[in-house]
């Protein structure tokens, strides 16, 4: 008694089948209707058989499909979209799975074609997420095919972003360890930042019944993220001898006071600046050591170029510029000081969390297992 739902009909052969109108085991009618007549003009099949989200989608898509769309509208630009978009797409994907991980974003993927919950996502780049096969095919005959992550392009990516780090920052080339320290500040700041912004949503949620996880503060998390770097990054300078390079951030909380006021050095930076300070400079001018004893030829290679070397002087610029005292100067010294009380002050927050929650973890743990123990005992 199979009815075909599209065709509105049976499709046996057999006899009693007339036409595929009738069933062919008890010669019924079927009850179900013939299918209306399609307007003559009227050609667009697909659009019609389209559920109405992925409709109403493609009326008014999200500005992302929309910024992606027009990208890869141009012919041109086809070939150098994937290359671009790839990198930033994993980046995004990296990020917020691990800030999922901390508690600052949701659980939830939307479909990237209409914002409905996604529960598939793209086998071949795993990073495009879709509500139903509807979305996915429409989001891949129009956008998807043109950026889904191809391994090949991997390398040209790499040069792309390569050459336009270059570009912007110059000086990497001069002292490409400050510029590494950089980008480690910055994966530092973001733990750090994760870590203290899912300790408070966890915290919000335990204690008060409120969820304020997503959008607003996954935007927070990174902002702060930033502008930690941008903090830290500042200080690394300051360590290698440009002090003026230090924000000075005390404005921002201590507007009353003036900002020539010298800040209190406290025994967290005496202790930071005999154990973390001094030992680095020790290590860097043993490096720096050990470079001099690799041979002239090297040396004149890797050593920036100053008249002659005598013994006290140092192979590369940072090593001899490297200076642990920073925020002990007169000059800049109250701003560094400023900077590093902010920078440590968020460190040792984001371990109070981190250790206080883990503390809560065991406790929930070890209650979970009491409980399960006091039944059926005999
Ligand atoms: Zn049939
Ligand atoms: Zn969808
Ligand atoms: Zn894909």
């Amino acid at each position: 008694h199979y009815l075909c739902v599209e065709q509105w009909r049976c499709r046996s052969n057999h006899p009693t089948a007339r036409n595929g109108l009738n069933c062919e085991t008890c010669e019924g009618v079927y009850t179900l209707p013939p299918p209306p007549s399609r307007p003559v003009g009227q050609t667009h099949d697909d659009w019609e058989a389209m559920p109405p989200h992925v409709l109403a989608a493609l009326r008014r898509p999200h500005i992302t499909w929309q910024v992606v769309a027009a990208i890869v509208r141009r012919r041109w630009l086809r070939p150098l979209a994937p290359v671009i978009i790839s990198p930033i797409v994993a980046l995004y994907c990296r990020a917020r799975r691990l800030l999922k991980k901390r508690g600052v974003s949701r659980r939830r993927w939307a479909c990237s074609l209409c914002r409905r919950r996604a529960r598939w996502k793209c086998v071949r780049c795993l990073r495009s997420y879709y509500c139903s096969r509807q979305c996915q095919n429409v989001s891949w005959h129009i956008v998807h095919k043109h950026v889904c992550y191809k391994p090949a392009r991997f390398w040209w990516s790499v040069v792309v972003y390569g050459v336009t780090t270059i570009a912007c920052f110059p000086g990497i080339f001069k002292d490409p360890f400050i510029y590494d320290l950089g980008v480690l500040s910055l994966l530092a700041s973001f733990t750090i930042t994760g870590i203290i912004g899912g300790g408070v949503a966890q915290c919000l949620k335990k204690f008060n019944g409120v969820d304020i996880r997503g959008r607003a503060l996954e935007a927070i998390v990174v902002l702060s993220t930033l502008l930690l770097a941008w903090i830290t990054w500042g200080l690394v300078w300051a360590f290698f001898g440009e002090s003026n390079q230090c924000l000075g951030v005390n404005f921002l909380f201590s507007s009353r006071s003036d900002i020539n006021q010298k800040p209190h050095v406290g025994i967290h930076l005496t202790t930071l600046h005999s154990l973390f300070f001094r030992p680095a400079k020790v290590l860097i001018s043993m490096l720096d050591k050990m470079l001099f004893k690799t041979g002239p030829h090297i040396t004149k290679i890797i050593c920036s170029n100053n008249t002659e070397i005598t013994e006290n002087d140092a192979c590369l610029r940072m090593a001899r510029n490297a200076n642990p005292d920073f925020f002990l100067s007169d000059t800049d010294g109250p701003k560094c000081t400023a900077d590093l009380n902010l920078v440590t002050a968020v460190w040792f927050t984001a371990s109070a969390v981190l250790v206080s929650g883990q503390l809560f973890k065991r406790r929930e743990r070890e209650r979970r297992a009491a409980g399960r123990h006091r039944p059926h005992q005999d």
